[in-house]
C-alpha cells in the first residue's frame, strides 16, 4: 500500500514520509483514509493543492488546513498536518528543516522544474520559518528517470538556454532520442541553494512500473502516487 524509509525513521523522529504504491490511488479519498490510518497520519488535516504545473507555493497555517488552492508546492510548520502531492512521472520533492521543524512538499514536472519551484519553496521556507539552507534536507521521490524520459529536442534546448551552468549531462541522445534528466536538473537547483543534504531515491516510475503509477507507461492513467509528509 505504501513504502516508508527506515533510514529517515531511525534518524529523525519528528516527521513521517510516506510514498504510496499501486495498490492505492492518491486521488481516492477512501484510499488516502486507509493509508493515513495505517501510517499514523492525521487524515482530518490532510492538505493538498489543485495542481496546475505552476510555480505557486501555498503556505498552510491554522486557517488554511485542508483548503485547496491552485498551486504546486505546500509549506507548513504545523504538526499533525499531512501535506500531500500527486504525481505519476513528475518529480515529488520533499523538504525538511531539521532544526526549525518545518516542511515543504513539491510537485515538479518539467514546467515546475524549469520555473525552479524547489528554489521558490526554499525561499518561502526561509521567509516564513526562518529556515537555514544548511538545515534543509531534500528527498527526490519516485518519478520518471533519465533512462525513460524522452522529450523533444526543443525542450532540451529550452533547458540548456536557461540553465547555462548546468553541465552537458543533464540530457543524453540515445539513438536520436533526447532523454532529459529531471533528477539532475532538480539536484542542480537544490545544490545551487546550498542545502544540507539531497537524497535521491533513484526510483524511476517507468522502470518500477510494477510498484508505482507512470502516466506514460500506464497509458495516461488518472491514478496517482501520493507522497505524504507530516510533522509529528
Ligand atoms: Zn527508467
Amino acid at each position: 500500500m505504501f513504502i516508508t524509509f527506515d533510514e529517515f525513521d531511525k534518524k529523525y523522529d519528528f516527521f513521517k514520509f510516506v510514498v504510496t504504491t499501486k495498490e492505492v490511488d492518491g486521488k481516492s479519498r477512501e484510499d488516502m483514509q486507509s493509508v493515513c490510518k495505517k501510517a499514523g497520519l492525521n487524515i482530518n488535516n490532510l492538505t493538498s493543492n489543485i495542481q496546475i504545473h505552476s510555480d505557486i507555493v501555498n503556505t498552510i497555517d491554522k486557517n488554511t488546513i485542508s483548503t485547496k488552492k491552485e498551486g504546486d508546492s505546500l509549506i507548513t510548520n504545523l504538526k499533525e498536518v499531512p501535506l500531500l502531492v500527486f504525481t505519476a512521472d513528475c518529480v515529488p520533492i520533499s523538504l525538511i528543516d531539521t532544526k526549525n521543524k518545518a516542511i515543504g512538499l513539491i510537485h515538479a514536472g518539467w514546467r515546475g522544474t524549469y520555473e525552479e519551484i524547489s528554489k521558490k519553496t526554499i525561499l518561502s521556507m526561509k521567509n516564513t520559518y526562518n529556515s537555514k539552507e544548511e538545515d534543509l534536507i531534500a528527498i527526490i521521490g519516485p518519478s520518471i528517470g533519465p533512462c525513460c524520459y524522452e522529450v523533444s529536442k526543443d525542450l532540451v534546448e529550452k533547458f540548456s538556454e536557461k540553465f547555462i551552468n548546468l553541465d552537458e549531462n543533464f540530457y543524453k541522445i540515445d539513438n536520436k532520442r533526447y532523454m532529459l534528466d529531471l533528477w539532475k536538473i532538480n539536484e542542480y537547483i537544490l545544490k545551487s541553494c546550498n542545502i544540507g543534504e539531497i537524497i535521491n531515491l533513484n526510483l524511476c516510475t517507468v522502470c518500477n512500473n510494477d510498484k508505482f503509477y507512470s502516466y506514460r507507461k500506464d497509458n495516461k492513467t488518472t491514478k496517482r502516487i501520493a507522497t505524504l509528509l507530516q510533522l509529528i
